[in-house]
């Protein structure tokens, strides 16, 4: 089987792009049957496939090595020219949602309204008026990518990347905890220059796109860019209202009471890290243990992941070791030409580790089981809200095989791995909200964004105390939250994600082969449904209506009662 450094990576030349997208556009223009507008279709299909491998294949190679300069040339080639790309098939889907086939081509179930629609979005995404600034907000955000992976961070003698770093904010140690978060403040202070004036630059980008479309600002269009089809910026403020009332409250009691078994009495930013006195349970081998426990737990789990993770593992498809140069996140990838998923992460020895194979791998394995769907290429997996709980949701799915990676700290994992899900709710609802309040107020001063961070933190988290940390102390935390800069508006989906994997959660408790199956219809359906459409099939509530988070919170809450009266038990 061809290994993923294997694969071959040849440029996609945008003028050899622009005549096929040219010939395909005027063939649905001039088609004289459904049949013809069918035919151009998979013509299309099959372009933005080659488009879509080039460009993530020398995406990846840059990622992993971003010194290597063959593949910088080619990313940055994709980022200078993909606009363009992206305009073509603007005219291919304005010609498309023209078509005087198009209720024939939908009655035949030949392609689905939900296609027609997400045209209707990509229509309300883009215009040729802002390929330009298009082009400009790519380079800038390479700018941030660059500066953010090149940072090295000068911690106790040694220069570490940032992953590394922040394996020491786990520290049962507090002083050391505290050191690695003002190492981590001072660094970002040092840059502080360039990551305020490049952010400066993307909303200034952002904010004239919109306008030049006829929006009010950035926020419609971000939306739109997402590609959400039916929620849109009422339901998030509904839904943050949510967190507010029904979330709040709970995970600010719940941390106030691990700080005090920390023997902390104002729980820092430093100490929000750590949930056990003794420290956070760490997997108890390194990559090769990781990757055995994987292998045993998929194909246990059943035989279509045993299926898939034999297929990653065989292809080589994980790329995990931290190294200088490389991308600091962690991501899912894949390449449709090749039906190849591919994962990115940096181990750093924390259960962030274990992560990777299981919220990493649920992107991987949704990727993998919809290669073939007929609709992939118009809907993907759907928007990023349907994928992130594909992947959070297998986060739970994996609970029982937890011992093989954690040993006798399984259960105390478990613990940690839903607190911190919980959470998670309220930090990412600061960093949706932060960016509503930033791109509706294009002309905010780096000081004034600072302020809204610190409001919004003193809503949303009033248990943490900034205080004293250099530089994050005056509301920079948003600075190495990589999506703000990169893709903006992405982020409440997280939220999203995990209020609806919380209930796989609980189903799974009460019914492990029922959610199964569940997870695993909605992960076949994938872009064939909206979000709402796939949450009510799988028998689950939506996040947005009311009393879903109530209720979320109140068995959540229940369940780390019960589980930490079990811990101290023991
Ligand atoms: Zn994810």
């Amino acid at each position: 089987m061809r290994k993923v450094s294997q694969l071959p990576y040849e440029r996609l030349p945008i003028e050899v792009f622009a005549q096929q997208a040219q010939q395909i556009i005027d063939q649905v223009k001039g088609a004289a049957s459904a049949q013809e507008v069918l035919a151009a279709r998979d013509k299309c299909n099959q372009l933005v496939i080659r488009l879509e491998t080039a460009q993530a294949l020398s995406y990846m190679r840059y990622s992993i090595n971003t010194a290597d300069e063959f593949y910088l040339a080619e990313k940055d080639y994709y980022d200078e020219v993909g606009p363009q790309a992206q305009n073509y098939l603007l005219e291919y889907t304005r010609a498309m949602l023209a078509s005087p086939f198009r209720r024939e081509l939908e009655e035949a179930g030949e392609i689905i309204p939900l296609v027609f629609r997400s045209f209707e979005v990509e229509l309300k995404a883009m215009s040729p008026e802002i390929i330009e600034d298009m082009v400009e907000e790519n380079r800038v955000v390479s700018q941030y990518s660059q500066l953010m992976a090149g940072m090295e961070f000068e911690f106790r003698g040694e220069k570490l990347p940032r992953p590394m770093l922040m394996k020491y904010a786990k520290s049962p140690d507090r002083a050391t905890r505290k050191e690695a978060y003002e190492v981590l403040g001072r660094t970002l202070q040092a840059h502080s220059q360039q990551l305020d004036g490049l952010f400066d630059q993307l909303v200034h980008i952002r904010d004239r796109m919109a306008k030049k479309m006829g929006y009010r600002n950035f926020v419609e269009l971000g939306y739109y860019r997402m590609g959400r089809l039916c929620y849109g910026p009422e339901e998030v403020k509904q839904f943050r209202e949510n967190i507010r009332r029904d979330i709040v409250p709970l995970v600010a009691r719940l941390r106030t009471e691990i700080g005090k078994k920390l023997g902390v009495d104002t729980l820092m930013l430093y100490d929000y890290d750590l949930i056990f006195p003794q420290g956070d349970p760490v997997p108890k081998g390194g990559k090769e243990e990781i990757f055995a426990a994987a292998k045993e737990m998929y194909h246990s789990m059943s035989r279509e992941t045993g299926e898939f993770i034999d297929f990653m593992l065989e292809t080589e498809a994980f790329d995990v070791e931290s190294r200088k140069n490389k991308w600091g996140g962690g991501y899912c990838t894949s390449f449709p030409a090749y039906h190849q998923p591919f994962i990115l992460a940096n181990f750093n020895g924390t259960s962030g580790d274990v992560d990777v194979v299981t919220h990493e791998a649920g992107h991987a394995f949704a990727d993998y089981t919809t290669a073939d769907n007929k609709f992939i290429v118009e809907l993907g997996v759907g928007g990023m809200e349907t994928a992130e709980t594909h992947s959070m949701s297998m986060e739970f799915f994996a609970w029982p095989y937890m011992s093989h990676f954690f040993g006798e700290d399984a259960s105390r994992y478990q613990f940690m791995h839903l607190l911190d899900a919980l959470s998670f709710l309220p930090y990412g609802t600061i960093v949706d909200d932060f960016q509503r309040q930033v791109y509706e107020n294009p002309d905010w001063t780096p000081e004034e964004r600072k302020a809204a961070w610190r409001k919004l933190e003193a809503e949303f988290r009033p248990h943490i105390t900034f205080d004293g940390i250099p530089y994050l102390e005056e509301g920079t935390r948003w600075q190495y939250q990589m999506h703000i800069y990169e893709t903006p508006f992405y982020y409440i989906d997280y939220c999203l994600a995990q209020t609806v994997a919380l209930q796989f959660f609980t189903a799974f408790l009460h019914d492990k082969k029922d959610a199964w199956r569940r997870y695993l219809a909605l992960v076949g359906e994938a872009g064939g449904k909206t979000y709402p459409g796939l949450v009510a099939a799988a028998g689950l509530d939506s996040p947005f209506a009311p009393g879903t988070l109530a209720k979320l919170g109140k068995e959540v809450g229940a369940w780390i009662a019960a589980q930490d009266a079990a811990l101290n038990a023991r």
